[in-house]
């Protein structure tokens, strides 16, 4: 922040600019891998999947290691791709474990013998979640396509208590991203699976899961923003959220009767969604700092926000842009000044909407900067 009024004041007065404090994002999004086994409908990714790029083993485990230095504390290893598609990923996650980073793995479940291989690396507060959206089978691979078509929910599930045998610390969550009528992937309509939440709160608990995430679709528009278009459904808008509201508050009372300590979690997006107050969220300051908290890393490049994964005008640079710490900190700096996310997000329902708004309000005040931002008790340093 101290850096961000230095270079306003100097931009007003026509002065040269300060250089970039010696900063890395505080968490990255790390894709490993672009592959995936599955074709789901609701994929939001779709558009970069299977490219043949692949990420240079040693040069980003440097990038990662210059990132650490400058302040990295945690990575989460999601898609654009499956990423235990990866070949060397229990080595990858035992490497991160090596540099004292939380880690987080997003998967769709179906290489769990790769994540059992892993799960002794981790650590508390590390966490693992699978991408599952159904109760039913048939639901399940209409949603997901799997490559292996005989993959079933009880065979993933299954390797929950085995994982948790060898690490009880680490959380293993089942993410639910509900679907409706009339939502769509470009042309491919989406398979609705708002009646199966219910059951599924029930499958995660009984598997020995820790939590089920209930979240709202997201689709990508044109210009490859990632947004949340609730208008676009074929029944009342009103009519969908009452559905969800009433199986989550079943899902919720189930797992309450039967006295565990599973927990039935909202995404904020489904939050503002049901709290009518989404709006409120797709409106930015035109400079957005989590670019600096946090990036995406991925075979394609290394981009400012998962809400612009693959897309142009979010590249930071290349795939192991921090490899080269000094350059990363120029394109940083760069991005950072040139990208407006006023106009860039603003059909987005961003997470960091508060964040961004709250730090914006810091630079622009005259008073003294805060010591400490507020949370850092809390010990999480996902972003
Ligand atoms: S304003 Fe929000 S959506 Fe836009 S780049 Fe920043 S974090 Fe991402």
């Amino acid at each position: 922040m101290k850096w961000q009024r230095a270079l306003r004041a100097a931009q007003a007065k026509g002065e040269p600019l300060p250089a970039m404090p010696d900063l890395a994002p505080v968490s990255i999004n790390l894709d490993l891998t672009t592959a995936c086994n599955y074709a789901c409908d609701h994929c939001i990714d779709w558009d970069i999947l299977n490219s043949k790029v692949r990420h240079d083993d040693e040069q980003l485990r440097e990038s990662l290691r210059q990132m650490r230095d400058r302040g990295l504390r945690s990575v989460i290893l999601i898609g654009g791709g499956e990423p235990t598609l990866y070949p060397g990923f229990a080595d990858m996650v035992a490497f991160l474990k090596e540099l004292e980073l939380q880690v987080a793995v997003v998967s769709n479940g179906s290489r769990n013998d790769r994540v059992l291989k892993a799960a002794s690396h981790f650590t508390k507060g590390d966490w693992v979640r699978l991408s599952l959206d159904a109760a039913s089978d048939d639901v399940f691979r209409r949603m997901h396509n799997p490559s292996k078509k005989t993959l079933s929910l009880d065979e993933i599930c299954g390797w929950i208590p085995q994982i948790k045998a060898v690490n009880p610390d680490l959380t293993l969550g089942f993410s639910f991203v509900i679907t409706w009528q009339g939502g769509s992937r470009g042309d491919v309509k989406v398979v609705e699976n708002i009646h199966e939440m219910v059951a599924a709160a029930d499958r995660a608990r009984l598997a020995g899961f820790d939590y089920i995430s209930f979240k709202p679709f997201l689709e990508r528009q044109e210009d490859g923003a990632e947004v949340m278009d609730p208008q676009k459904t074929a029944v009342e808008l009103e009519a969908v959220i009452a559905r969800i509201q009433a199986a989550v508050g079943e899902a919720r009372g189930r797992a309450a009767a039967a006295g565990s300590d599973f927990k039935v979690l909202e995404s904020t997006n489904l939050r503002v969604l049901t709290a009518g107050n989404w709006r409120d969220y797709t409106n930015q300051p035109r400079t957005c700092h989590m670019q600096l908290l946090r990036q995406v890393v991925t075979p394609l490049g290394t981009f400012n926000c998962p809400a612009h994964r693959g897309v142009d005008k979010a590249l930071v640079g290349g795939q192991s842009l921090w490899a080269d710490a000094a350059a990363a900190k120029g394109e940083t700096a760069r991005m950072l000044d040139g990208f407006d996310a006023s106009r860039e997000c603003s059909q987005v329902t961003c997470l960091y909407h508060g964040t961004n708004w709250w730090l914006e309000s810091l630079i622009d005040a005259s008073a003294p900067l805060p010591v400490a931002a507020p949370g850092a008790e809390r010990d999480d340093t996902f972003l």
